[in-house]
């Protein structure tokens, strides 16, 4: 028998009714945002993912599916949404059209990575970007719609926030860091001590406890905010106490990355494992430039969408649309028809076979029908049929061509 692939799982019968369930909640939140939706390919140019995610970064060193295609170019199946986001939008020429543009996507990601619980190879994110504003208000605006999707799912949540600085003020502390962290260098663990050298920002979030207890005393980026920097995070934060928003400030929430600057978040749970993200986004206003777009400001979020599953709740009653059943071989034929007729409007399933009522209210629950009713040769005589509806168990009779 052949086998699906290690880390990649089908998505069917109760695990789609929720992941399509989340799409459609989050989808809906986006438009209601006035985010517009974009679908970029599963396949790029491996380059592509060099330059954007950063030829230093886990993904790109060892977890990206890369291969040789037939025609010789080097290619690789897409470990994250935002890359192709941005060659569509530069390829597009939106960046030298100005305005604003905002979209959002959700579909596969592809890491090769030891797959382990809640981490898979072909996995799925939802995503926003948001192009052309230069305004702190639009991440206020970011942080609300990611809130937003995940309190439509019932899904709690704690708010982390922090500042990562600009070209004005990132160098310095970065400087400043990398003394302090040379001062310790040799009780750090091996991978802040690679850091040191690729990606200095990044030893903040090493999650080795003896490391983190050294950075306890390191200067802290939040401390070292230019005026431009400090008054946005100030307004950000009274966007969010204005709208009811709770959130934390984590000093130690990074990027490595030179092109994200300013606001960062993330939202994590404390229902999957310890302190999960669930998502997380943040500014990225020099990515456009990076890939050599005209400069355009630039923000957005992404959620995984693997880890959300178990905790959304479902709304209570997901019954939908109707279940006709023939009550003998004669009345088959009719049942079809008036399916066909209902399907221009409605869900409707059937059974090609004549059965009971007890069978086909079975069938009824399988479909998770809304509406049921039965044909057979009393509804033929009288014309009428009974429609019951199977949440709240009314009836109601109507004249079979009024179906
Ligand atoms: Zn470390
Ligand atoms: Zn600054």
């Amino acid at each position: 028998m052949i086998k699906s692939l290690r880390g990649m799982n089908d998505i069917l019968s109760e695990d789609y009714e929720r992941f399509t369930y989340f799409i459609d909640v989050a989808s809906d939140v986006a438009k209601k945002y006035g985010f517009h939706f974009i679908e970029t390919p599963l396949l790029e140019e491996t380059a592509l993912f060099k330059r954007s995610v950063g030829e230093s970064s886990d993904i790109v060193g060892k977890e990206m599916y890369q291969f040789t295609d037939k025609g010789e170019n080097d290619v690789c199946l897409r470990p994250e949404g935002t890359a192709g986001v941005v060659r569509a939008f530069i390829q597009k020429k939106l960046d030298k059209a100005g305005g604003i543009h905002r979209f959002f996507y959700y579909g596969s990601m592809f890491r090769y990575e030891r797959p382990q619980k809640g981490r898979l190879r072909q996995f799925h994110q939802f995503g926003v970007e948001s192009f052309g504003v230069d305004s702190v208000y639009e991440d206020s605006i970011m942080i609300m719609m990611c809130a937003d999707i995940l309190e439509r799912c019932g899904i709690g949540y704690r708010l982390q926030i922090n500042s990562l600085g600009d070209s004005n003020c990132m160098p310095q502390y970065r400087d400043n860091l990398v003394s302090f962290v040379k001062n310790c260098e040799d009780e750090i663990c091996e991978d802040c001590k690679r850091r040191l050298d690729t990606n200095p920002i990044r030893v903040l979030d090493c999650k080795n406890d003896k490391c983190q207890k050294l950075y306890e005393n390191a200067p802290k980026l939040i401390n070292s905010l230019c005026d431009g920097c400090e008054s946005d995070f100030t307004k950000l934060k009274k966007v969010l106490d204005d709208n009811g928003i709770n959130y934390e400030i984590d000093t130690n929430l990074v990027r490595g990355l030179d092109y994200y600057s300013k606001t960062a978040f993330e939202f994590v749970s404390d229902n999957i494992g310890s302190q999960s993200a669930i998502a997380g986004g943040g500014r990225y206003d020099r990515l456009v430039e990076f890939l050599d777009g005209k400069p355009t400001p630039a923000v957005g979020f992404a959620m995984g969408i693997e880890r959300l599953m178990e905790l959304i709740v479902m709304p209570e009653s997901s019954r939908d649309g109707y279940y006709i059943g023939a009550m003998d071989e004669e009345t088959v034929d009719l049942v079809i028809s008036l399916a066909h007729k209902k399907r221009k409007t409605d869900k409707v399933t059937i059974d090609y076979k004549a059965k009971n009522f007890k069978n086909h209210i079975k069938g009824a629950d399988k479909a998770n029908a809304k509406y049921f009713c039965l044909i057979g040769s009393n509804e033929i005589d009288s014309g009428e049929i009974t429609i019951k509806n199977l949440d709240d168990k009314t009836e109601e009779t109507i004249k079979i061509e009024t179906f």
